[in-house]
């Protein structure tokens, strides 16, 4: 079937060759052959990816009166981004029918432009349901010409409480319109939407109820809570070309992660509601134009966002509602190319993967955090493929060669390769060198530990007594005559200090206690941490009365460290100078600029090492 057997106009023909769609997706066949032939209403059950804008957007443009300035058209769909992607995509359709306009109207901008757009005269408009009854209330808009109403997304503006405003924006619209009714799920208040709003609806679906797509493969990985960020980090590193959108439960959730990401120079960055408009504006764009790697994301900020190419779904944490799952994963594997989902879980989320699993009819592969030795051999394959197909500017680097061979003469082809790769691999090596197990291992979780290979211990001297991590791990290895390696994920506080250690060393080390090992004129006192298992930071022990260990903690410090502020960690920053290793994208990354939470310009310069790569 092609688009011209559907019967498109030849405009609209035109307009989708150059979209380069040959053929259309199922549900553009079922509604455009449907809608080209009967004036009637519609539920359709299809997740974005699916071709679902232009499963109405074509139908929509068939049927307006161009000579007409009036609304014939209102698209209704929950969020800002949705809206704004939507008016593109029926704007690029429509582009070569005469007189056409469409126009976007949503909160968060100058709602002056956009009444001026609508005095302007357009067929169609997509908006926000908020927004729009602002501009219904001042008499902005008129709706009485409107002859199709698309409620877009209809789970998720009933989801986000639009259900009222629903009522009073169709109570504007007249009664014989159609209503065509789109929606990935369908919950029972979706199924009365279209019985008290249509009548005789005519149902299509593009598959059966919420299966995720097939090229979509769905792995988890199960650690301890705070492992969560490290283990994201792996991922990162395990997939150098990662374009992915990262996806978190709440604002402040999303603000940490992607903060915690740019200081450890990836290419991240947040989006969520409470950034201002611009801000979201200029984040989606630089993710549109792959300037970012990672996109942090909630859920309502990225419903239904369409970004062509999306390798990978992080879900950093797993959605509080199961169905949101198809909608998250729904960003990637999307016209038919294929993608990971990735679900960084605890055990107590077992149960949620077995309620996702029923819901997507799909297993999920259970895989091991990639070690460190795995991250490095990917990044070394990807940077010789990388050095393999370098395009090489002859005449710029020309007049430096002479001097460059001169110095390299004595160097065979074997040992040259062997240098230009050491120059990169030795720095993810060492990072990555002796790097833990972020696997929970089976059993461990109910014991004091968090991953029965490591020991988490506390220690009660800080930065205070002159502390860094170097010194503190200097000092620890050389109190139990070991090597420094074997002390690692240090946070050092002021007073007291928390490292890690292999388990079999934990009476190696609590012996120090009764070594009577002083420093600073104090006691130097160990003991094993029983925090590590603890979500998050808050919680102490007996309510906050600190570590009985002489001297330590006397209750200043909130948090344990473990969590996203403790940069310190052994495998915190990104092992990559300016030049790292790879993963970059069109000159990206070093010097980039990047909306802080403040609204100022400036929150991602200080991305070290994430330039472009010298090969
Ligand atoms: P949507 O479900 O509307 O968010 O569309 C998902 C993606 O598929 C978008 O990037 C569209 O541009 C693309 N798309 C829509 N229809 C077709 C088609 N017939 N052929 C190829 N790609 C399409």
């Amino acid at each position: 079937m092609t688009f011209h057997e559907l019967g498109l106009n030849s405009d609209l023909l035109k307009a989708v060759t150059d979209l380069g769609f040959e053929n259309p997706t199922p549900i553009q066949q079922q509604t455009i052959s449907l809608l080209a032939s009967e004036k009637t209403d519609l539920v359709a059950l299809a997740q974005t990816g699916t071709g679902k804008t232009a499963a109405f957007g074509l139908p929509i443009l068939n049927s307006i009166d161009c000579d007409s300035k009036t609304v014939q058209a209102l698209i209704l769909a929950p969020t800002r981004e949705l809206c704004v992607q939507i008016t593109n995509d029926i704007r690029n359709y429509g582009k070569y029918i005469k007189n056409f306009g469409v126009t976007a109207i949503y909160g968060g901008a100058r709602i002056d432009g956009q009444i001026k757009d609508i005095k302007r005269g357009v067929q169609v408009v997509a908006a926000t349901p908020g927004r729009l009854i602002d501009m219904i209330e001042r008499r902005a808009i008129n709706l009485s010409t409107v002859k199709i109403v698309v409620l877009d997304e209809a789970d998720e503006m009933l989801n986000m409480g639009f259900k009222e405003d629903l009522d009073i924006i169709l109570k504007e619209t007249p009664k014989d319109k159609n209503t065509w009714l789109f929606s990935a799920t369908m919950p029972k208040e979706v199924e009365r939407i279209a019985r008290n709003y249509m009548s005789n609806p005519k149902e299509l679906s593009t598959g059966k109820k919420n299966e995720g797509a097939d090229n979509l493969e769905h792995i988890y990985y199960v650690v301890s809570p705070r492992d969560r960020y490290l283990a994201l980090k792996r991922v990162a590193d395990y997939y150098p070309e990662i374009f992915g959108i990262v996806f978190c439960r709440t604002k402040a959730e999303t603000q940490e992660v992607a903060d915690n990401l740019i200081k450890d120079g990836y290419s991240a960055d947040a989006l969520h509601g409470d950034l201002s408009q611009s801000q979201r504006d200029f984040v989606m764009k630089r993710f549109r134009s792959k300037t970012l790697q990672m996109l942090v994301a909630t859920d309502v900020a990225a419903r239904g966002l369409d970004v062509n190419n999306v390798t990978h779904v992080i879900n950093y944490n797993l959605p509080e509602d199961v169905e949101n799952y198809t909608h998250r994963t729904g960003r990637t594997a999307r016209a038919g190319k294929s993608g990971i989902a990735i679900a960084i879980i605890t055990p107590k989320d077992n149960g949620k993967i077995k309620d996702i699993e029923r819901i997507i009819k799909k297993k999920f592969e259970k895989k091991d955090v990639p070690g460190g030795l795995e991250v490095c051999e990917k990044q070394l394959f990807n940077l010789v493929h990388k050095l393999h197909h370098v395009e090489v500017k002859d005449e710029e680097i020309e007049s430096f060669l002479p001097a460059i061979y001169e110095e390299l003469k004595d160097l065979n082809k074997e040992e040259l390769i062997k240098r230009f790769i050491s120059e990169e691999f030795n720095r993810f090596h060492e990072y990555y060198d002796n790097a833990p197990d972020l696997n929970i291992v089976k059993g461990a979780i109910d014991g004091a530990f968090g991953n029965s290979r490591t020991t988490r211990f506390f220690v009660n001297m800080g930065s205070l007594d002159g502390f860094n991590i170097q010194s503190l791990k200097d000092f620890l290895a050389d109190a139990v005559k070991l090597q420094t390696r074997m002390v690692f994920n240090l946070d050092v506080k002021n007073s007291f200090s928390f490292f890690e250690t292999e388990s079999k060393l934990v009476d190696t080390f609590l012996a120090l206690n009764s070594q009577e090992i002083e420093f600073n004129n104090r006691k130097v006192s160990l003991e094993v941490s029983q925090r590590r298992m603890k979500d998050g930071g808050g919680e102490r022990r007996g309510g906050g009365g600190g570590y009985s260990g002489g001297g330590g903690y006397k209750g200043g410090e909130k948090r344990e460290g473990g969590g996203f502020r403790g940069g310190e960690r052994r495998d915190s920053k990104r092992p990559r100078k300016a030049g790292g290793f790879s993963g970059e994208r069109s000159g990206t990354g070093f010097g980039e600029k990047s909306f802080g939470r403040d609204g100022k310009i400036g929150g991602g310069e200080k991305k070290k090492g994430f330039g472009k790569s010298r090969f």
